[in-house]
This record gives structure tokens, sequence and C-alpha cells, in this order.
């Protein structure tokens, strides 16, 4: 990644003139982009994990794949900013967990030796508590969040991005941009789809999303994409299997494979295990450790990193 050094931005003093109390909003933003962009310059990888609509498995695959790199050695960031279900706590068994807060930082709660997690989950007084916020309350909590989470050093941030290519997904885009002045400041996007025809539709408005904001597609994966009985061992396409791959290959983006319905996915969810470690010899979780692959790729593709401890 090449260094940002500023050059060509707007220069302001580091703290607003003493004796005036009044905020000046171009200030509040030049102060509040350094913050993500030293906040993000702990992390190597940025990644956004991205769906057409809700309801394909987006949180799901965010949250196995972070598991599934963190598994593999790498510092794990994984970051739940789907406000309206944040669902991740209650994947990984971390309902109810406090975090700490201090004026200017949240503390991530660690799942395992390479997993940090946060979630609104996490903040809300009740996993039973609906959410109904304005735009500009949400923008907000999103941004606290990229800005504040103290993270530490790590090789990848996941984020769980809000469902659709509405305004959520968009400010977390914009906070988080591609590339700003030559640095990069997000690697890219990874979409979730499931093989059915009109989910596909969402991940082609997905792509061209991405090619709006100039936000490179690390890859496409096809969830619920064909059974296998756990019993006979036969495959059954109980949604089809393959649109997914084929739709990658049309628009030139490439396919990270395809996860299996399994309903051990749904009951280890339901009793706040993780499926990754319960049923480690599962189909799912060969397609997990499948799928990282080209991920785990961008980091040898760069300097050797200092690996984290197994
Ligand atoms: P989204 O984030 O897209 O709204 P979720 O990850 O919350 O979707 O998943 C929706 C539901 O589908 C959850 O109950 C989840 O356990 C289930 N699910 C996701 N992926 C699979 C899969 N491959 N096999 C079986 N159930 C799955």
């Amino acid at each position: 990644m090449s260094e940002d050094k500023g050059e060509g931005r707007e220069k302001y003093p580091a703290a607003a003139p003493s004796g005036t109390n009044r905020r000046d909003p171009k200030l509040e933003a030049y102060l509040e982009r350094e913050a993500i962009e030293r906040r993000m310059s702990q992390v190597r990888h940025r990644i956004l994990v991205l769906s057409g609509k809700g309801g394909v498995g987006k949180s799901t695959v965010a949250c196995y794949l972070a598991l599934s790199l963190a598994r593999a050695g790498k510092r794990v960031g994984l970051l739940d900013v789907d406000i309206h279900g944040p669902s991740i706590p209650i994947m990984l068994g971390l309902e109810g967990r406090m975090i700490e807060v201090t004026p200017k930082t949240m503390l991530p709660i660690s799942f395992g030796r390479n997993l940090k997690v946060m979630s609104m989950g996490f903040l809300l007084p009740s996993g039973q508590d609906a959410v109904i916020w304005r735009g500009p309350l949400k923008m907000g909590a999103i941004k606290q969040f990229i800005k504040d989470v103290e993270w530490g050093p790590l090789d990848y941030l996941i984020i769980d991005s809000p469902p659709g290519t509405g305004d959520e997904p968009l400010s977390v885009c914009q906070l988080i941009p591609a590339r700003r002045q030559g640095a990069v400041v997000l690697d890219g996007a990874l979409i979730v789809t499931t093989p059915q025809e009109l989910s596909l539709v969402d991940v082609r408005k997905s792509i061209s999303f991405c090619r709006k904001l100039q936000m490179p597609v690390l890859g496409v994966i096809e969830n619920m994409s064909g059974f296998v009985c756990p019993k006979c061992g036969e495959e059954t396409q109980i949604f089809k299997s393959g649109g997914g791959e084929r739709m990658a290959r049309e628009m030139g983006v490439p396919f990270l494979g395809g996860i299996p319905i399994d309903p051990k996915i749904v009951s280890a969810a339901d009793v706040g295990q993780s499926y990754l470690d319960t049923y480690p010899n599962s189909p799912g979780v060969a397609a997990f450790n499948k799928a990282i692959q080209p991920i785990l790729d961008m980091e040898s593709e760069r300097a050797p990193a200092e690996q984290a401890p197994q």
C-alpha cells in the first residue's frame, strides 16, 4: 500500500483555536477523516461483505470467513455494522457481553485467539430490541464504529455491511473510500448471493454499485449452493447451483466458490456455537476454508507479515 502523504489536501490545525466553542464543520470532517485513516492504517486489508438483499446468509458468510482466516493464524477483526440485524454476537455465543467504552474508543470482544468482534448487538440492551433510528443517527453509529473501535494491529478487517445498495452500505463505502489520493483504504468487496435468479439480479446491482464507487470486487460467493445429504452423501440442488459462478464469469469478477446448505449452520447459531469449531469435518467448513484462499493470497502478495501466534 502506498503511503498517503496528504498532498493537495486542505491543511487544518489539530484543534479549534482556544477560546472558540464554535464547531467548524469542515474542520470536524477533516479530523474525522484523519481519525478513520489513522485507525485503518493499523489494518493490512479491509474487506467489505455485501449482498444485494437480506437473508442470503451475508452475516453467516462474513462471520465464518473471518473465523476461518483467524483459524489460519491471521489477526482478524469482524465489524458488524448491520444495524438492523446484528446477528453475529448470537452466532458466536457472545450475546449479552458488554464492551468497554471510553469517550474516544470501544474495545472489541475476543473470540478465541485471533478474532476480535464488534457489533451493534453489544450496545443494545437486549437482543430483542429493534433499532428504529433515523438516517443521520444510523450514519453516526456506523461512523463511530469505523473510527473508534480499538482493534490494535490486524491482518484483516471483515466488515459485515447492511444489505442492499442503499444509504447504509453507501455510507460505509464513503467513510472508508476505496482509494484516496493514492492510498488504498478499502481493499474491496466480497459479494454473497444464493443461486436463484432473483438473487443474481441483485448481485449485478451490487457489482455495479462497487464499480460506481471504484471499489474492486474481490469475489462472489454462492451461499446455499446445493445440499449434501448427511446420511447418503448425495448432493441435491435445492435452489439450483452454479448461477453465481456463471454470473461472476459474465461480469468479469472472481468466483470464490459455493457454500452448501447445512442445517447445522442454523442449529449451531441457535445455541450460540461456532459451526466451524463444532463441525470441523462438514462440507461447509471445507467450503469456507477454500473460499479464504484468494484472501490469504492477498497477504502473500505483499511483504511477509508478522504472523499472529497460533
Ligand atoms: P443475511 O445476513 O444475509 O440476512 P444470515 O446470515 O442472517 O443472512 O442468514 C439467514 C439465515 O440463513 C440464518 O438463519 C442462517 O443460519 C441461515 N443460513 C445461512 N447460510 C446457510 C447455509 N449455508 N445453510 C443453512 N442455513 C444457512
